[in-house]
């Protein structure tokens, strides 16, 4: 299974990619935790990265192609993964394309997941993460069992990302609709494109890309 998840932040891309994760034993490419593994373990293209993020500026769309193609060749993409975050761009939707055809890895599906702007901020605003396991959270959507304790490891260290407050979200969601939306109508000509209703409970979308896993 060779899944894209597409949608806004906040969506619950990073959340319902986990529970994939756990259901199907494949692992989830998000292109930022990918670039800096490549910077710390010095491969080539690490170097390139780390020499553009030094210099304060936006990894390129090659760099980030060349990453996600070396990620692909490991052992544990070899039954299947889930793309969250990557593609974003036009650009980067025929590179990934290109590279897929190539390694003869065609996609299952690009699961859209559609959310109301307004609910968008509200759910970036709240969301956090376990510090040691990566574990996500939210303050009133997904709150852990037993409060401060994370409930996949056990942690009681916690982080939010600095960009996560409703000031930046908005400037966010104006790039995703300008570089990231036009791949909706990329993937939908293509076929490929499984809209599910983001809005709904964690465990109802769950139930829906499950769903469209099973029409496959
Ligand atoms: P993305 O990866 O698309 O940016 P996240 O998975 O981090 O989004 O979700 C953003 C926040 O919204 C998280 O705190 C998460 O717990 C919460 N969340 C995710 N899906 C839902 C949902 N269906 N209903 C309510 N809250 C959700
Ligand atoms: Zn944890």
């Amino acid at each position: 299974m060779r899944l894209i998840l597409l949608g806004p932040p906040g969506a619950g891309k990073g959340t319902q990619a986990q529970r994939l994760v756990e259901k199907h034993g494949i692992p989830q490419l998000s292109t930022g935790d990918m670039l800096r593994a490549a910077v710390a373990s010095g491969t080539e293209v690490g170097l390139r990265a780390k020499a553009v993020m030094d210099a304060g500026k936006l990894v390129s769309d090659d760099i980030v192609n060349a990453i996600v193609s070396e990620r692909l060749d490991q052992p544990d993409c070899q039954a299947g993964f889930i793309l969250d975050g990557y593609p974003r761009t036009l650009a980067q939707a025929d590179a990934i394309g290109a590279m897929l055809a190539a390694k003869d890895m065609p996609l299952s599906a690009v699961v859209e997941m559609r959310v109301d702007d307004d609910v968008l901020v509200d759910r970036i605003a709240g969301r956090y993460t376990c510090a040691n396991c990566g574990a996500g959270y939210h303050d009133e959507n997904l709150k852990p069992a037993e409060e401060g304790v994370c409930d996949k490891c056990g942690s009681t260290e916690f982080k939010r990302r600095k960009d996560d407050n409703p000031e930046t979200v908005r400037t966010r969601l104006q790039a995703y609709y300008k570089e990231t939306a036009p791949l909706l109508g990329y993937y939908y000509a293509k076929g490929l494109l499984k809209p599910v209703d983001g809005m709904a409970e964690i465990d109802e979308v769950t139930a829906q890309i499950d769903n469209v896993l099973a029409s496959l």
